[in-house]
């Protein structure tokens, strides 16, 4: 087994490996742009290379670099993770040049598999079913646009270099298609440095399903069965899930074959995958799929087939690489209970899921059992332009596909986080009409698009949530306030990127109970109580309208969010939020807690203006002010500095001012 790795990627794909590699006692050194100095997977390796600064090109695609690095600092191997250099055959042969193992299949294999048209052109030949189109040569655009015709529309025009779902058209009238191949030429040639394109049949009520393959160097080949990927937004995944949900057993038979039949043919070694696109009109079929590309590394999806079959991919990639045979056979591969990945990125799926760069200034994951995530980021990161915008990948399993969704849903409503908007609403949603319908198709997202974005009205509970712990942080009013009988406390907060304020207030009667207006909406609260956990996150717990009731909530500056009843809302405090007032306020201001008078900052028959300090006092180390609740003038001072005074002590009498008692309500 090697002993040291270098992990050529960055964010939570190098976490993920750096995990693996030191459960199996393996150094590791990661390497790191300027901007990644601080990330979470430069903690987590024995060393930390740091890169030129400027674009990949300078550090993460930075071919010598990376090498050399790996020479310095005595790793025998590199791992290329996913995207960057993962699919670079050239890297792959200058990695093994360097007398270093690159933990992948041999570049040769890259190289053939890296351009579509020419893995098509290979599987077709070894039998394996293709998407009918064109894969010639002649680029000319008569000569494309006749070919489309032939294929018959609707056609996707695909870069023949392409990936993440870039370069890539799909045409449904003859008429559009010289400018959607323009277009798909351009992106191909900024993207990939090559303009030519394929172009395919567009498979109706496509699904995505691809298998993942494990091959040693000494000719195994095994699958680990299916995952479905079909749920995507612009050609790109956003949440996976393994098995493939109703998929019949003939249909997983034919397609694992034809994938172990695609490996073998091309002689691959290392994990990789399969992807094929199956036409779902009539449910899948044996004759219904057909191969699309292959990935010739590690998957983003790869952990909802290490959940179902209990096989840690990295560890398989690690002992391949080392020249060891895979350690179990095609019949200790067993598929146990459903896993769901969701995709947390920094995006607006109200915006055409345009990334959202910017700062996560807090983020707290839950944890729990059948729950893990793979995270790159963490409280205080910048999510930067430079790289993409996933932060997270929260991965369920349980014993059924419900189950999975259900529970994706619930956590997903439970990552509390305060900086650059996400998808996690969006996400959250998609689970839940998963949980009731296991439809799936490539095209689903954009169908219910309007379903899966529009902003709910904020639950009346999550406000009132927000209002009792602002409240209790300006702890002085209320406990003061409620030796006076009623008084009402007015809260103004706006939503998340809009500019509309919710204005509500609590009615305060006794200790522990009070009453919560929002609109129409009128709740009962009572007994509440705050709970800090070492995270920063507080737990609200009440009985509202005789129910008990809890919240967890995350402030950040005048940034909340409050997580309930199973929904994120998001809320800022606005400008004049939480100032208090009293409805029918007393004219006697009393110690709200058993303290030591400070100072008294007024003197007798001097008018004072409403919110104005009085006296301060002094309790557990902190200082708490005492305000005027009204404009008025002190009639009578009853403490002086030095004076321990106990709760509810009458400290300072007000008279109020006639002439202001009717100007707010
Ligand atoms: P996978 O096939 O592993 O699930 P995707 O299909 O989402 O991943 O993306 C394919 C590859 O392209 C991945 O290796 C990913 O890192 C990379 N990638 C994804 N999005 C982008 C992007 N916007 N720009 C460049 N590369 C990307
Ligand atoms: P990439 O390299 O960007 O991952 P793929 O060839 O894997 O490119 O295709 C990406 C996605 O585009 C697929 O997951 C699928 O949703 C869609 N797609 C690709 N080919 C077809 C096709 N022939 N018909 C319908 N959809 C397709
Ligand atoms: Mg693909």
């Amino acid at each position: 087994m090697i002993t040291s790795l270098l992990i050529a990627n960055r964010g939570e794909i190098a976490s993920r490996i750096i995990r693996t590699a030191r459960d199996l006692g393996i150094k590791t050194i990661a390497v790191a742009s300027p901007q990644d100095r601080q990330a979470l997977y430069t903690s987590q390796s024995d060393h930390t290379v740091i890169l030129p600064d400027g674009p990949a090109a300078a550090n993460y695609l930075n071919q010598d670099e990376i090498i050399a690095s790996a020479i310095q600092y005595g790793a025998e191997a590199i791992h290329p993770g996913y995207g960057f250099l993962s699919e670079n055959a050239e890297f792959a042969q200058a990695v093994v040049d360097a007398g270093l193992i690159f933990v992948g299949p041999p570049a040769k294999v890259i190289a053939q598999m890296g351009q579509k048209d020419r893995a098509k052109k290979i599987m077709a030949e070894n039998g394996v079913p293709v998407v009918p189109g064109y894969l010639g040569d002649n680029q000319d655009s008569d000569n494309l646009a006749m070919e489309a015709e032939k294929i018959g529309f609707p056609v996707l025009i695909k870069a023949v270099s392409g990936g993440g779902g870039k370069g890539m058209r799909r045409v449904d009238d003859p008429a559009d298609f010289r400018i959607a191949l323009a277009s798909a030429q351009r992106e191909a040639s900024a993207s990939f440095g090559d303009a030519r394109v394929l172009i395919e049949k567009y498979i109706q009520t496509p699904r995505h399903i691809e298998v993942q393959i494990l091959s040693d160097h000494f000719g195994h080949h095994l699958h680990l069965f299916e995952r479905d990927c079909s749920l995507q937004r612009r050609h790109q995944k956003v949440i996976e899930e393994a098995p493939a949900p109703n998929m019949p057993e003939s249909v997983r038979q034919a397609m694992t074959e034809a994938a172990l039949h695609a490996a073998r043919a091309i002689g691959y070694q290392n994990a990789g995958t399969v992807e094929f696109i199956a036409d779902a009109t009539n449910g899948l079929t044996v004759d219904g799929f057909w191969f699309m590309e292959m990935n010739t590394r590690l998957q983003v999806e790869h952990p909802v087939t290490e959940a179902v079959t209990g096989i840690d991919l990295v560890k398989a990639q690690l002992e391949i690489a080392s020249n060891l045979p895979l350690s179990f056979s095609q019949d200790d591969i067993t598929l146990k209970g459903h896993a769901v990945e969701t995709r947390l990125y920094a995006e607006d799926p109200a915006a055409d899921f345009r990334p959202t760069p910017g700062k996560m200034q807090a983020i707290i994951f839950p944890t729990a059992t059948g729950l893990r995530i793979d995270s790159g980021v963490q409280s205080g990161d910048t999510i930067s332009s430079s790289y993409d915008p996933m932060i997270a990948k929260i991965i369920t399993h349980q014993a059924t596909r419900e189950l999975a969704f259900r529970q994706s849903a619930t956590h997903l409503g439970h990552i509390l986080s305060i900086g650059t908007k996400t998808n996690q609403d969006f996400l959250q949603r998609l689970c839940e009409l998963q949980c009731k319908d296991s439809t799936v198709s490539t095209g689903l997202i954009a169908e219910r698009q309007a379903e899966l974005t529009t902003l709910e009205n904020p639950r009346p509970k999550a406000v009132l949530a927000a209002a009792i712990v602002l409240m209790v942080q300006q702890k002085i009013q209320y406990l003061g306030w409620r030796q006076w009988g009623d008084a009402t406390i007015p809260f103004s907060f706006m939503l998340a990127d809009q500019t509309e304020t919710i204005d509500c207030h609590i009615l305060l009667s006794a200790a522990q109970q009070i009453q919560f207006q929002m609109g129409e909406a009128c709740l009962d609260c009572a007994d509440f109580s705050i709970t800090s956990l070492p995270s920063g996150v507080q737990i609200l717990r009440a009985i509202v309208d005789g129910e008990a009731f809890s919240a967890q909530i995350l402030t950040y500056g005048p940034y909340l969010c409050i997580s309930s009843e199973n929904r994120l809302l998001r809320l800022k405090k606005a400008e004049k939020s939480a100032e208090t007032h009293t409805s029918q306020a007393s004219n006697e201001i009393c110690a709200p807690m058993s303290a030591v008078v400070r100072e008294v900052h007024v003197k007798r028959g001097q008018k004072v203006t409403a919110e104005q300090r009085l006296v301060s006092v002094e309790a557990m180390k902190m200082e708490y002010p005492l305000l005027a609740p009204f404009a008025g003038t002190v009639e009578e001072i009853k403490c002086l500095p030095g004076d321990n005074v106990s709760e509810a002590q009458y400290l300072i009498r007000l008279s109020p001012d006639e002439s202001k008692d009717s100007s707010d309500g």
